[in-house]
């Protein structure tokens, strides 16, 4: 065998039509190149689709919000994004309208992303779970826990370059720590092979706006780092 890649393939290729001709001179006249449903079937439970996660979360009853939601908020955007944005939970106005970050600290995290001269649709925006808690109380461990799988599942099927974890919730449940959203924030992190970068939360920034620099900064970092690659 040669060296050269180019000779390499048309060798290849002389072979793979030498033995075609020989198949049909022996009565073949069709192959049969279909793929066998298991196989399928593995593949697809390797690397899952965001559709095919929302059809596994279904009408979900995992865990006690399921009694108090008017809807299931899943997620938004590009599913190919290289930036997801991961929240706490959906208040009154995502529960309403099945978007996660659509409220006052959504519209803040919508500007913060124009700001960064990204549009909403370019990335992928989702929360640690699904459905609203009371009151827009802090999410419980059993119901993080019972989520968690389908946050997981998003993050393979999108396979972002970075995370922008916003708030305590999102940055302890995705790093697995009890550290504080203060000491995690504007450092980045390994999870899985994506870069995470915790920030606060844009409902903390609406109540202490002086820490809107903070975030700005944590942003400017991430895209110097997105731009980088
Ligand atoms: N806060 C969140 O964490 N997520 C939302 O979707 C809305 C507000």
């Amino acid at each position: 065998m040669t060296d050269n890649p180019r000779s390499a393939l048309a060798t290849i290729v002389g072979q793979v039509r030498a033995h075609l001709e020989a198949q049909r001179l022996l009565g073949v006249e069709r192959l049969d190149v279909s793929v066998p449903p298991a196989t399928i079937q593995k593949a697809q439970a390797a690397a899952p689709t965001l559709d095919g996660v929302r059809q596994e979360l279904g009408e979900c009853t995992r865990c006690k919000l399921h009694a108090g939601r008017k809807q299931i908020v899943f997620g938004v955007g590009n599913p190919n994004a290289s930036l997801v944005f991961v929240g706490e939970a959906p208040g009154a106005d995502e529960d309403a309208q099945g978007e996660p970050f659509v409220g006052r600290a959504g519209q803040l995290l919508t500007k913060i992303i124009e700001a960064m001269g990204l549009k909403r649709d370019d990335v992928y925006i989702c929360n640690i779970i699904k459905c609203r808690p009371p009151n827009n109380r802090t999410p419980e461990a059993d119901e993080i826990l019972a989520c968690q799988p389908f946050l997981l599942k998003q993050l393979e099927a999108i396979r972002p370059k970075f995370i922008c974890a916003l708030g305590a919730p999102a940055a302890q449940t995705l790093l697995q720590t009890k550290e504080s959203i203060s000491r995690l924030r504007g450092k980045f992190f390994d999870f899985h092979g994506i870069r995470l970068l915790p920030t606060f939360h844009p409902a903390f920034l609406l109540r202490n706006p002086s820490e809107k620099k903070t975030v700005w900064e944590d942003m400017k970092l991430l895209l110097r780092h997105m731009q980088d690659g």
